[in-house]
């Protein structure tokens, strides 16, 4: 990007995406939700493309793009279908633990086969009495010669039971502070012991299966932690950072997909001899809600820029930009539904999906009030250092 317009490289990829997305994600997307299936026709499709390689690094066999690239590809799936998003970044977020700290043998093992669509992966934070509160974990790695006997439970982890592998997160020094005492594994999804629990019935992305995870006694080889021991919750934080604002691509994504239907429906419907488009209460919404995606979308990519440039201040960049985006979608998809009146409350139109889809990017990855705690506290330090 040369300062604030894209380059032509990106233009061209972005129309690229889009005819990927609306020609083989789009005709998926309402049987997903309806029948809450994983969108399986969708994912081939993404794997045929081509564009599953787009996030991995080169060496891995991915096609190395920035940050930039990426929002976008999350954004055009998520335009069409947020179910079909998450599995664009629930494997990468996985995977980027591995590619960040772990052994080079453990990332050539799985990561290839991320890429090629051989395999998909969860990342696995959250518990039942662990959410905003992550440090309060229990599920427990005790280290047993060369390997790892895991106990515990996860919850709310997006891809399970798809996926074959599981980035997940364990206390192994339960007398060390979580921030020293939780260390990263892979679970193969065969280990023995290791189980799905209960699947969530949910309000929205009723394409992606979100669920328990069960470890009963499960063997991991010490080859599979990531990274070093007692390092685990800074790594999770870490790859949440790079992620947070693929979220906030995802919201933008949705927000455009719910705007570009709510603009088409306000110049075919007529009310009182007129397209409703003429009337000026229906234009002030549509503007209100162009200028917060436009808005969303600026912070979302210079969030992914300041990312790949490893810039400072940009946990306060990434929070920001998945807040403003979640927010803007939540509230453009609401007016959206209101521009298409009656209708957009049935499922003959997608709006009503999109709303639904839309509140879920203000919870997951750190709900929105946790992100205002991270901004406002970045916010705060950097007063209280010009003060020093
Ligand atoms: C669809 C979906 C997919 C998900 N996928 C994954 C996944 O793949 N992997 C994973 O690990 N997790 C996943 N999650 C879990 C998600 O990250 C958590 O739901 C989220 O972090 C919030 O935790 P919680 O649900 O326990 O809410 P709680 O932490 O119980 O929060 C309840 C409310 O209290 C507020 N709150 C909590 N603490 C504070 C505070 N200090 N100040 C102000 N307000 C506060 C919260 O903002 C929220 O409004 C997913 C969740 C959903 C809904």
């Amino acid at each position: 990007m040369s300062t604030f317009l894209l380059s032509d490289e990106h233009e061209e990829l972005r129309r690229a995406l889009r005819r990927f997305a609306e020609d083989q994600v789009a005709p998926f997307a309402a049987e997903a939700d309806e029948r809450s299936e994983y969108p399986w026709k969708s994912f081939e499709a993404y794997r045929e493309s081509g564009f599953i390689r787009l996030p991995y690094p080169l060496e891995h066999g991915g096609d190395g793009g920035d940050g930039i690239a990426y929002a976008m590809l999350v954004e055009e799936v998520a335009r069409v279908c947020a179910s079909s998003a998450l599995f664009v970044f629930i494997s990468r977020l996985a995977c980027a633990p591995i590619l960040a700290h772990g052994s080079p043998e453990l990332a050539a093992r799985i990561v290839p086969k991320v890429v090629s669509g051989e395999w998909q992966g969860s990342y696995c934070l959250s518990e039942p009495q662990a959410g905003s509160d992550v440090g309060s974990m229990a599920t427990r790695a005790l280290r047993d010669g060369d390997h790892y006997v895991l106990n515990g439970r996860k919850a709310w982890i997006s891809n399970a039971g798809v996926s074959d592998f599981y980035t997940v997160f364990a206390v192994t020094d339960p007398d060390a502070s979580r921030r020293t005492g939780v260390s990263a594994f892979v679970v193969e999804r065969d280990a023995p012991g290791f189980s799905i629990g209960k699947l969530e019935s949910k309000m929205g992305m009723r394409g992606s299966p979100t669920g328990e995870l069960l470890f009963d006694d499960v063997v991991v080889p010490a080859t599979n932690r990531i990274g070093e021991e007692g390092e685990g919750l800074g790594y999770a934080f870490g790859a949440l950072n790079s992620s947070r604002p693929i979220v906030g691509a995802q919201a933008v994504g949705i927000a455009q997909g719910a705007l570009d239907a709510a603009a088409r429906y306000s110049k075919e419907r007529r009310q009182f001899g007129s397209q409703i488009a003429d009337f000026q209460g229906v234009q002030f919404m549509l503007a209100d809600m162009a200028t917060r995606v436009e808005a969303a979308r600026l912070l979302v990519y210079r969030a992914c820029a300041m990312v790949d440039a490893e810039a400072p201040g940009v946990t306060r960049a990434s929070s920001m930009a998945k807040l403003f985006a979640s927010d803007a979608a939540m509230s453009v998809t609401t007016d959206a539904v209101q521009v298409l009146g009656g209708a957009g409350y049935t499922r003959d139109f997608p709006l009503e999906r999109m709303m639904r889809d839309a509140k879920a990017t203000q919870i997951y990855e750190g709900t929105n009030q946790i992100q205002r705690i991270v901004v406002a506290r970045h916010l705060l330090d950097e007063i209280t250092e010009q003060r020093r």
